[in-house]
């Protein structure tokens, strides 16, 4: 608590009491903190890729260069670094806009299972090239919802990909829908027989750059947002996002959309 004091005078010149004001600063402080986390973040994240590319470009400048083989791998692990440092930035570019701007959705009626078997056919190579099965269990009726297409595509990327990164070989992931009549919602989950998220993670697991492992997250190419700016999205749409995980066992992401009531986003 901050707390100051401002004593009254009267015309006359008279001291006539005091104005003691009683402020909780623990908010504002919070958000400062927060702030100088996120930046101390941000500088990290852009040093550590690179650190990595100057040390690979020097070891091509003394001689790597010669060597086909091996400068060829140096040359493709600054090119990935570089790859994940444009994600990072554009990351970092569509959060600030929410924080600036708010998220803008332009939402409109889309036909749910369609815009599933897209995000799922999106993902089947990569789901191949890990070595995991990628299945759809959705009913035939599923009623069509209201929502931003483009952000929501996002959301199934973000989930799907991180499915799938964080799954060992010959594991599966499950896009599960359903609609839930009286809420006049649908449901989505993406459920993965992967490696999981220990439970004391698990509360802070959408903010930004929290991460279990960053060492692996990097060299799977994360930035650690995808889950902040899913969220984000999900929640522009008054809706809410959940995450359920066992170690060892898998993790389902569920988050739900409003079904389309003809014209009025329900
Ligand atoms: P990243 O780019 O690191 O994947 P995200 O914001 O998408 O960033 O996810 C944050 C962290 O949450 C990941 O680094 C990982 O530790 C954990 N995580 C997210 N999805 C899963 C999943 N399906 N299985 C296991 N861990 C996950």
């Amino acid at each position: 608590l901050r707390v100051t004091f401002t004593p009254l005078q009267h015309d006359s010149g008279k001291r006539g009491g005091i104005i003691a004001v009683v402020a909780d600063v623990t908010e504002q402080q919070q958000m400062e903190h927060q702030r100088r986390e996120f930046v101390a973040n941000v500088s990290h994240e852009l040093r550590t890729p690179l650190t990595t590319i100057k040390s690979y470009v020097e070891a091509l400048l003394d001689g790597a260069v010669e060597e086909k083989e091996l400068s060829n791998r140096f040359l493709r692990v600054t090119m990935s670094e570089t790859e994940r440092m444009i994600r990072l930035v554009n990351d970092l570019l569509q959060l600030s806009r929410f924080d600036s701007q708010g998220v803008r959705l332009h939402c409109k009626e889309v036909d749910m299972n369609q815009m599933l078997r897209y995000a799922v056919d999106r993902f089947s190579m990569f789901g191949e090239q890990q070595e995991v099965a990628l299945d759809l269990e959705i009913p035939e009726a599923l009623p069509s919802v209201y929502i931003d297409p483009d952000a929501i595509n996002q959301v199934l990327d973000n989930l799907l990909s991180n499915a799938i990164k964080y799954t060992p070989q010959s594991g599966r992931v499950v896009v599960h829908a359903q609609h839930l009549r009286q809420q006049e919602r649908v449901q989505i989950s993406i459920t993965d027989t992967g490696i999981g998220i220990p439970s004391r993670d698990l509360k802070r697991i959408f903010e930004r750059f929290y991460r279990v492992d960053k060492a692996r997250s990097r060299g799977q190419g994360g930035t650690g947002l995808g889950l902040a700016i899913a969220r984000e999205l999900v929640q522009a749409h008054g809706a809410d996002i959940e995450i359920a995980s066992e170690w060892n066992v898998g993790t389902t992401v569920t988050f739900w959309v409003p079904s389309f009531r003809g014209g009025s986003a329900g």
